[in-house]
Formats: structure tokens, sequence, C-alpha cells
């Protein structure tokens, strides 16, 4: 049987590489996926965005029935957390959602491969051989004509630390058998707040401890100032401007010293999450012998997420000044693909990214923050509403929070709009949609919106921009 020439090999099933094989699948393309672990899907899937996600949907769960009797509902005062049926939820959802990325394979007929994929160097008459080490002794070459980097990332560590039972990375504390007493968490970016959140809705006693001066310290300001208002009143402890001094391991627990408002402080804590940020996977794939020269690791790409090497493609966490974001590895993925297919392809575009960070209260984001406009030298017109003044967030009793828009004032461009509050992970959507379509402010002024609804407060925002809101 002559064998296989692909015209696409992707490594590693993630959310960018899986998008990418599917994609090339409906193109027609022949299409490998190689994974090294025993499921399809990568870190969102198994120990990122979906269990995360479920387990914050049963802390806001938790979080109604705690407040059961400002709706009236009697009767709940002896609720009680089984902790293993919300893991066990968690791990359903993981399971279906793993289930049916292997169905898309087989209806998009991508071949998957299991094992761990590595390039072999320049294409030789236009032909990449990628090795994979399979378990046992199936290794296999794969011969195609591009190949798609997908490998993904992990977490980062502090020196001298390794995970553990009580050293916890995303993984770590997804598998955790009891809710901790305490939880000391360093950096507070999105994994960090998350799972604040998660797990003081569960009573943990929990502190943050960030570097910079303010949470979630790549959102706009407002909305920074707004978290921590909320967080300190959710009796969420936390220190900015924090630096991690030591970390040991005691009898009991954690010790962990730091330094926050030139004070050296120490705090005991039963377990230590660190979530301060993630390191791209491309090492022992193979890059030595190509002519990508990885940057910390990242690799560089073109708009078209074509890297040095002709016919190899990166996507995903990998790429160097790509925020690491599923969604954004998606769109790579299929950009890339777009361009191996010869199919119509739009470059990402930076400014008009979703940031959605689950905690809750919930933040949405995309362009740019105030600071960064100003920055920019735009002349900026601001409008803010509350949702203090929106009927639907009382209506759901979720005040906290407001809707920015950050334009520019001579033509009423929108530069950037940034949610806290309630379902600010889906309001978002309108705003991106609006950047994409290139809407001004006055657009959005006459956009109709539903009422009562959340959505509402964007429209209200908009007229804010010029003073002329209905509802304040
Ligand atoms: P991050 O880079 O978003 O945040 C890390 C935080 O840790 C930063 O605020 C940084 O200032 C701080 N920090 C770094 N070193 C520190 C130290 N030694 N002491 C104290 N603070 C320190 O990283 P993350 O939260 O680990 O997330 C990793 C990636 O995954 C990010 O790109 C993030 O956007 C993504 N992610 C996204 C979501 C989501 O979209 N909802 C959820 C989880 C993760």
């Amino acid at each position: 049987m002559p064998e296989t020439i692909y015209d696409v090999v992707v490594v590693g099933s993630g959310p960018a590489g899986y998008t990418a094989a599917i994609r090339a699948g409906q193109y027609g393309l022949r299409t490998a996926l190689v994974e090294k672990d025993s499921y399809l899907g990568g870190t969102c899937l198994h120990v990122g965005c979906i269990p995360t996600k479920a387990l914050l949907f049963n802390a806001e769960l938790w979080d109604h029935l705690k407040n059961a009797g400002e709706f009236g509902i009697e009767g709940v005062g002896s609720r009680k957390l089984n902790w293993q049926a919300v893991q066990e939820r968690k791990s359903k959802i993981v399971s279906k959602h793993a289930k049916g990325l292997e169905f898309l394979m087989r209806k998009n007929k991508v071949e998957t491969v299991s094992g761990r994929g590595r390039v072999s160097g320049p294409a030789q008459n236009g032909i990449h051989v990628v090795g994979v080490e399979g378990v046992g002794n199936s290794n296999r070459q794969l011969r195609t004509a591009n190949v798609v980097l997908a490998t993904g990332s992990e977490a980062r560590m502090i020196p001298g630390l390794e995970p553990d039972e009580r050293v916890l990375t995303n993984i770590e504390i997804l598998e955790l058998t009891a809710v901790p007493k305490s939880l000391v968490i360093v950096g507070a970016g999105a994994v960090g707040v998350e799972f604040a959140s998660i797990f003081r809705s569960f009573d943990t006693e929990v502190t943050i401890l960030e570097m910079l001066p303010r949470l979630v310290p790549l959102e706009d300001e407002e909305v920074s100032k707004e978290l921590a208002r909320v967080y300190r009143k959710r009796g969420i402890n936390f220190h900015l401007g924090a630096r991690v001094e030591k970390v040991e391991r005691t009898k009991s627990g954690i010790a962990v010293a730091f330094s926050a408002d030139g004070k050296a402080q120490k705090l005991e804590t039963d377990k230590i999450l660190i979530a301060v940020g993630r390191k791209p996977n491309t090492e022992g794939i193979g890059l030595e012998k190509t002519r990508i020269q990885p940057e910390r690791g990242f690799l560089k790409t073109n708009e078209w997420m074509q890297t040095a090497e002709p016919g190899v493609y990166a996507i995903g966490d990998i790429v160097l000044g790509s925020p690491q974001l599923a969604h954004v590895g998606a769109m790579e993925g299929i950009v890339a693909v777009a361009k191996v297919a010869g199919r119509p392809e739009k470059p990402i575009n930076l400014q008009r990214i979703p940031n959605v960070t689950f905690c809750h209260p919930e933040i949405g984001s995309v362009g740019l923050t105030e600071a960064k406009a100003r920055e920019q030298g735009y002349t900026v017109k601001v409008g803010k509403f509350p949702f203090t003044a929106n009927s639907r967030a009382s209506i759901v009793g979720e005040h906290e929070g407001f809707i920015k828009i950050v334009s520019e004032s001579a033509y009423g461009e929108i530069l950037g709009v940034h949610i806290i509050g309630p379902q600010a992970t889906e309001l978002i959507a309108e705003a991106v949609t609006a950047m994409e379509l290139e809407a001004t402010v006055e657009d959005l002024m006459w956009t109709i919106h539903a009422h009562p609804t959340l959505a509402e407060a964007m429209l209200d925002a908009s007229n804010s921009v010029y003073g002329m809101a209905i509802n304040v």
C-alpha cells in the first residue's frame, strides 16, 4: 500500500489543534492529529477552562442557595456540600466533551495518532516528516506537506517548588478530595481570581498575593478597583505589590513568607496555588533542526501563523505575542489552515479579542483600556453605566459592576469596552461584534436592545458616552 502523504499534520489536540484539524478536514485536506495524552482536548478541556467553569457554576448555585431567603425560598438552611458529587459532575462534563471530540474527528475524517510528535527538520522535496513516539514500540513517521504545531503550555512554577498535594497548579487544584480550610493564591490573573472565587464561595479562607499593584492587572484600572471592592466584601483577602520570599512545608501545611507594603509578613495555609502564568511547551518537538528560533520558548509567526521554517505553522499558547486564550488559539488554527488550503483568510486583530474571566463578579473586556488609549495618543471620551441602574440586574439580584466604553472623541470609534458584573463574559460578545463591524458609539445608541435585559446596560453605556443615558 502506498504510504499516506498528508496535507496537514497537527501536533497537539487542545482547542487550537483540534479546531485546526477539524477545519482541515472540512476543507477536504488529508489530516492527522497527533496527541501524546490518552485523550483529546488538551489543557482547556481536561485541566483548564471546562472543569474550572463547571466548578464556578457549582459555586454560583451554592451562593444563590446561601441567599435563598432573599428570594422567598425557605427550607434550604441545612444545605450540605457533597464535594465528591461536585467533582463527579465536573468529570462527566469533561468526558462527554472528550468523546464529542473523538466523534468530530471521525466525522471530519481526521486520523488521530497517539504519541509525542516531533518535526525532523526542513522539508525534503516539499515533504516534512513528523516522528511520532508512541507507547511501547509503536513509533511512526508521518509524511506531510504542512505541519501545524499546537503543543500548548503548562503552569509556571516558583523556582525551587514542585507541585504536590499542598503546592498546587491548575492541575492538582482540580483534583482536591475536600475543600481546603485555607488557600493562598500567588498571582491575581485569570487563574488566581477564578479559583479565589470558587473556594471563597465554599467558605475557604482565601488570600491572594499579587506582585503588581492591582488585581487582574491587564484589565482597565476601574475594573480592578471594582473587583477589589467586591472581593473585600466577599471576605477574600489580598496583598498587592507582594513579593513571595519563601514557601516552606511545615508539619501541618505550608508557611509563606512575603513582603508587601514594605513589611515582611508570614502566612500559614493548608494549600498554596501557584498561578503566575504559563510557559510554552516547545522543548523536545524537534525545533533545533529547523530555522525556528524560539524566544523564551515562544515561536514567532507572521500574520498567517507561519514560522521561519517553510511549511511549519504555530498556533495557540506557543505563539509569541499572542494572548494564551483557547478562543485565540482556535481562531489561529482556522487562519493557519485557511492559508494551507488556499482559502480566504483574515489575520487576527489583537484589539478585537474578548478577555473573559469567570470570577464572581464576572469580567469581560475587549480592546484598549482607558489608560492604554490615552497612552496611544487618542483623545478619549468615556461612558460608564452601573448595573445598579439596570432593572434586569435587580431581578437577578446582582448589582455589582458596570459597563465602561472607551471611545475616540472625534468620530465615536469604539476603542475598548470593559464590563464587570452579571453575565459580563456573555455581554462582551456584543462589543466584540460591534468593534469587528467597525460600529461607532452612535451606531450602538441607535441599536434597539430588548427590555428588560442586562444587554440594555450596553445601550445605556453608549448613551452615557455623550452624557445621555436614560436610566441614570
Ligand atoms: P496571568 O499571566 O494571567 O497572571 C499571572 C499573575 O501573576 C499576574 O498578575 C502577575 O503579575 C502575577 N505574578 C507573576 N509572578 C508573581 C510572583 N512571583 N508573585 C506574585 N504574583 C506574581 O497567568 P494565569 O492567571 O496563571 O493564567 C495563565 C494564562 O491562562 C493566561 O494567559 C490567562 O489569560 C489564561 N487563562 C484564561 C482564563 C480565562 O480566559 N477565563 C482562565 C484561566 C487562564
